[in-house]
């Protein structure tokens, strides 16, 4: 079965780094990135540098980045200025992903708008997107629960399904973004939208989990079950979402495409290529990372006999 992964640690991951991640640094690893055989990678955003300073060099990042044909570059948008932005950039991304949370209060929290605000906006964004030549999904932020509300009502998260897919959007993402999730949540809740609101294609749905409570892996297999193909993750699990108490990284690239390796799914990546990637991170941010593959290697990275059993 063919999966498709995507990365989003230039971008869910360097916008909580305290450090400025220099543009040559990103663009570097995003080059790195580029040859490994993910679909989509997330390499910047267009937010106020006011509020995610981390991610005011977007247009630099765009421009200095070298696209390998087949990788869909990504860049995350709030609003119709975001998308506006990236419009006017000399160096456009190929899509815009908006983003909107399900709970009202995180809405407001992160992106300093009223659900109804959001929603009204939409149109807008996706036909600023399209006639400037980009797709545009939708992000649904705190689908499975928010750090201020606790559990989503379902039928909430059906409401924004039915509006993303009414404004013409090229693909859905349901965001866990404080690891509120459960595996059996995650199927459950994800194939209701699917049963209601078919994939128009194998990479239409992507489910994206942080793995604050460790049950991210086991998301994606409970996503799988239910028909989902398109998983993000961020290499080395940095991560996290900087107006969301106690969030914490995304789950690791790696760590998730060594798990559908082994059990047989095609993810397209090269594992050792991106274990070679995630290694650089620790040094580019100035501290340890949670990812577990690249300190261990792959699980079938074999090790030599020990000399005393040797004869
Ligand atoms: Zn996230």
């Amino acid at each position: 079965m063919r999966l498709y992964i995507n990365d989003v640690a230039v971008r869910d991951g360097f916008q909580v780094e305290k450090a400025f991640v220099p543009t040559a640094t990103k663009v570097a690893l995003i080059d790195q990135l580029s040859r490994t055989g993910l679909h989509k990678i997330e390499v910047t955003s267009f937010v106020s540098p006011k509020a995610v300073p981390a991610l005011a060099d977007a247009g630099e990042v765009l421009a200095g980045i070298g696209r390998v044909p087949g990788v869909v570059y990504v860049a995350l948008v709030p609003n119709v200025r975001g998308v506006q932005n990236a419009a006017a950039t000399a160096a456009r991304p190929d899509e815009v992903n908006g983003v909107m949370s399900a709970s009202e209060t995180h809405n407001r929290a992160n992106i300093n708008r009223t659900h109804e605000q959001s929603l009204g906006e939409l149109p807008t964004m996706v036909r600023v997107a399209h006639e400037a030549g980009m797709k545009i999904t939708m992000s649904l932020s705190t689908t499975f629960g928010c750090p201020f509300e606790g559990r989503v009502k379902e039928d909430e998260v059906l409401r924004f399904v039915e509006a993303f897919l009414a404004a013409g959007v090229d693909g859905i993402s349901l965001a866990d973004t404080t690891g509120m999730a459960n595996p059996r949540q995650v199927e459950e809740l994800t194939a209701r939208v699917l049963d209601r609101f078919p994939a128009k294609d194998d990479a239409f749905y992507t489910l994206h989990f942080h793995n604050t409570r460790g049950m991210g892996l086991a998301n994606v297999l409970a996503g799988i079950e239910a028909g989902v193909r398109s998983f993000d993750g961020s290499i080395a699990g940095l991560g996290g979402c900087p107006f969301a108490p106690g969030a914490t990284g995304n789950i690791c690239t790696e760590d998730m495409v060594n798990m559908l390796q082994d059990m047989g799914y095609d993810t397209g990546v090269d594992l050792g290529a991106l274990i070679a990637a995630a290694r650089r991170v620790p040094a580019i941010v100035g501290h340890d990372t949670p990812g577990q593959v690249a300190k261990a290697g792959p699980s079938l990275e074999l090790h030599p006999i020990p000399e005393s059993l040797k004869e």
